[in-house]
C-alpha cells in the first residue's frame, strides 16, 4: 500500500542508490498542484510538494454523524439542524478534505479548465477515506447533462469515481441516473436557488439497476448539498435502499 501523498519510485526494482536521484533529474517530477520541482523523498516520489501538502485541510470531527456537516473547533459531533428537520434524503455523508486554497484552484484547473491530468493526483485523496462499514455495492457519479459533457468533454465525477471503484473494487454505475435538464451553474446561486434550479433535474434510466441497492454518490464538491440531495431523493423514489454521499471536498461550515 503505497502513501496517499506519493506514487511508487519508478525505479522499483532496480537496484543503487544513486539511481533516484539521477533518474529524476533526467525527469524531474513536478508538484501536480503548483507544478514546482519536487525531491525525492526516500523510496516514493511525492505527488505534491510540502507546501501544498501543508495547505491541506483534512475534514474531522467535530461534524454531523449523518451529513459530514463541518462544526467549529471545541464542539461536540451532533446532527446538524438539516438532519433533525430531515430534510436530507441521503444516509450517510462526508468529504475528504476542505474546498480552499491549492486544493480548489486544482479542483477548478480540473474541472473548467480541462486539464485532466489532475484526476490521477486528485484521485489519491480517496485513500484517506475508510468505507468498509458503509457496504456499498456500486458506485455512481453525479451525471452531466448532455449538453454540459459535450462542452466539457468529461464527467469529472465520473473520472473521480473510476479511481475510487478501483480502490474498493466496486463497480461504477455510469448511466444509472441522467440529467433530463440542463441547470444554470450552481456556483452562480444561492442556497434555496440551489435547492429550486436542481428540483426534477435528474431522472433514473434503469431502475432494476439501483432497486434495493446500497449506492455511492461522488461528486467533487459538496457546497449546500443541493445536488447531491436531489438525486438521492430520485434514487430513493425509485427504490435504492441506501443512498451515501462521498465528495472530494466541502465548502466550509457557513
Ligand atoms: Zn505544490
Ligand atoms: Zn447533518
Amino acid at each position: 500500500m503505497f502513501s496517499i501523498w506519493s506514487i511508487s519510485n519508478r525505479t522499483n526494482g532496480i537496484k543503487g542508490p544513486w539511481l533516484p536521484g539521477f533518474i529524476s533529474l533526467l525527469f524531474p517530477e513536478k508538484c501536480a498542484f503548483c507544478r514546482t520541482l519536487l525531491l525525492t523523498r526516500g523510496e516514493e516520489i511525492p505527488v505534491l510538494c510540502l507546501a501544498c501538502e501543508k495547505e491541506i485541510q483534512w475534514m474531522v470531527p467535530p461534524h454531523c454523524p449523518r451529513c459530514g456537516r463541518p462544526f467549529p473547533k471545541g464542539s461536540t459531533s451532533h446532527l446538524c439542524s438539516d438532519c433533525l428537520k430531515q430534510k436530507l434524503f441521503f444516509d450517510w455523508g462526508r468529504a475528504v478534505v476542505l474546498y480552499q486554497g491549492v486544493l480548489a484552484e486544482a479542483i477548478r484547473r480540473f474541472k473548467y479548465h480541462g486539464d485532466i491530468s489532475l484526476a490521477g493526483p486528485l484521485g489519491l485523496f480517496w485513500n484517506r477515506m475508510n468505507l468498509e462499514d458503509l457496504s456499498f455495492e456500486a458506485i455512481l457519479p453525479v451525471p452531466l447533462h448532455p449538453a454540459r459533457l459535450r462542452e466539457r468533454g468529461f464527467n469529472q465525477a465520473l473520472l473521480l469515481g473510476k479511481i475510487l471503484a478501483k480502490i474498493h473494487n466496486k463497480k461504477v454505475l455510469p448511466k444509472a441516473l441522467r440529467r433530463i435538464r440542463n441547470t444554470i451553474p450552481q456556483v452562480q446561486l444561492d442556497h434555496s436557488e440551489r435547492e429550486r434550479n436542481v428540483r426534477g433535474a435528474f431522472a433514473v434510466r434503469e431502475k432494476q439497476e439501483i432497486l434495493d441497492k446500497r449506492l455511492l454518490l461522488v461528486d467533487d464538491v459538496f457546497t449546500t448539498g443541493a445536488t447531491v440531495n436531489e438525486c438521492a431523493r430520485v434514487l430513493k423514489k425509485s427504490g435504492a435502499k441506501e443512498v451515501f454521499i462521498l465528495t472530494l471536498a466541502r465548502v466550509g461550515a457557513a
